[in-house]
């Protein structure tokens, strides 16, 4: 059985030439994760191209993220070596973007001194550095280095999101989503989402007419609105860098849980992200707290676990993704596929006012109970928008789940959806057809054997996103 769990990793300067790209995706690598951070878009464009012409070359459905930097400040960059803060030394702090160095950092953002404080404390690089800021002197503002350690590069500097003058989408992000719009990206991360209002502002059709619209969870105002952003959104990043900085650390593992579950309610995929395999930037085995981690998050029921800095810039990224393959893969033979059940009876999945949804919420549930009772080891979902597939995926059942589509950015928006083997239908229309196709090709690829029992679900209209048939049949002998 091929692992469940999906795995996003993060494309940088260690993992965007074509061998290791191609290694990647032999690896395991489902998503890869565009960062705008450091990058033009052109030069990102240049990389969907080439990540999608080696996922043909694979025969994989490699879904492509583009993850939006939001209203994210950072500083100046250091230049080409780290740059050590001790603990109690003196810093200044300005607005600019020529370059920092350990005695004055430079803050890539005007409104700076507008939305900070003296006594604020503020987190660089994901809690690497924290400074206590001082008073403001002129174009200056004194600091001291309350947790001393190592930067480099364009660190993220957290400014507490509801003192942020900045909101998100930012005006960049429109103009990377209306770029990416035209080349067909598969899905796009909006960052420092506050409210559900913030993703209808990205303006785009519904998935999967549009990108797949992922919303990162990092502020604590998104805490609040949780219900609304989850279901105007086609997936969650629980973005635990600043989610930590903004909602302190000590808060995390619960956040986390409590954001999947929520997740898992409205059949929306959760990404758990952020210093995952950490340590593995620069070593070749991840530590045993990280391998727990990831294990967690799989148990907590995280569709896709992701990878940043250690397939960005790490010294093996290939290395990374194949050992979250080993790790991820384990977590999946351990799963409490049977407690699972019992917990998700406690949810209330069918509380919707919408239609579409309820019907698919009872259909995916009794396909659930339906495998578990027969015995049965092979769902087959037909969908248009990749709808009932997400909604199968969240009832973990041990069967597995091929999800066909005839539209293929469907397919590799799938590629993000726990469990789905995501496989494009050459064939549209009437719902007999379509099903007949995918039981010919499920029984072509060996994925099922000619006789046996399996699960079918799909919809009889193809332009509503409601799944209203269920049938437990027998595969054909080849026509
Ligand atoms: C995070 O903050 O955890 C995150 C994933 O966002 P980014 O890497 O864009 O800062």
């Amino acid at each position: 059985m091929p692992r469940r769990t999906k795995i996003i990793a993060t494309v940088g300067p260690a993992s965007e030439s074509e061998p290791v790209l191609r290694g990647l995706i032999r690896a395991g690598m489902d998503v890869a994760r565009l960062g705008m951070a450091h990058s033009s878009l052109e030069e990102n464009a240049e990389r969907l191209a080439l990540i999608r012409r080696l996922a043909a070359e694979e025969g994989r459905a490699v879904g492509v993220l583009v993850d939006l930097p939001g209203p994210k400040v950072r500083s100046a960059g250091f230049g080409e070596d780290p740059v050590e803060f001790a603990l109690g030394a003196e810093v200044q702090l300005r607005v600019g973007d020529r370059g920092s160095r350990a005695t004055v950092v430079e803050v890539d953002y005007e409104a700076f001194f507008h939305d900070v404080e003296p006594g604020d404390r503020l987190s660089l690089g994901d809690g690497r550095v924290i400074l206590e800021l001082g008073e403001q002197d002129g174009e200056r503002m004194a600091a001291r280095v309350v947790h001393g350690g190592v930067l480099s590069g364009r660190p993220g500097v957290h400014i507490p999101s509801e003192h942020l003058s900045l909101t998100a989408p930012t005006p960049e992000d429109l103009r990377a989503t209306e770029f990416f719009v035209e080349h067909e990206v598969d899905m796009i991360a909006l960052s420092f989402v506050r409210t559900a209002d913030d993703i209808d502002r990205l303006g785009l059709p519904p998935h999967p007419e549009g990108p797949l619209v992922v919303a990162k969870v990092e502020t604590a105002a998104a805490i609040d609105d949780l219900p609304g952003i989850i279901e105007r959104s086609g997936a969650i990043m629980v973005a635990r860098g600043d989610l930590g900085n903004e909602c302190g650390i000590e808060a995390l593992p619960v956040l986390q849980k409590k954001i999947i579950r929520q997740c898992i309610a409205l059949g929306r995929p959760a990404i758990t992200a952020t210093q995952m395999f950490e340590s593995m930037i620069k070593a070749p085995e991840p530590t045993r707290a990280e391998v727990s981690d990831v294990a967690n998050a799989v148990f907590d029921g995280s569709s896709a676990v992701m990878l940043s800095g250690e397939t960005a810039v790490g010294i093996d990224p290939v290395n990374v993704v194949a050992t979250m393959d080993r790790v991820a893969r384990h977590a999946d033979d351990n799963f409490d596929h049977h407690g699972w059940s019992a917990e998700l009876a406690e949810l209330h999945l069918t509380g919707t006012e919408d239609q579409g949804t309820s019907i698919t919420d009872a259909m995916t549930g009794a396909t659930a109970r339906a495998v578990e009772e027969l015995g049965i080891d092979t769902i087959v979902c037909v969908s248009g928008s990749g709808f009932t597939v997400r909604s199968m995926a969240r009832f973990r059942p041990s069967a597995r789940i091929l999800g066909y589509s005839a539209n293929e950015r469907t397919v590799r928006q799938l590629a993000l959806s726990w469990g789905t083997e995501p496989v494009h239908l050459p064939v549209d229309g009437e719902v007999d057809l379509r099903v007949a196709e995918a039981l010919e090709l499920a029984r072509a690829s060996g994925g099922v054997s000619a006789g046996e029992l399996v699960a079918v679900l799909a919809g009889t209209d193809p332009r509503s996103r409601a799944t209203n048939e269920l049938r437990l049949e027998r595969v054909p002998e080849a026509s």
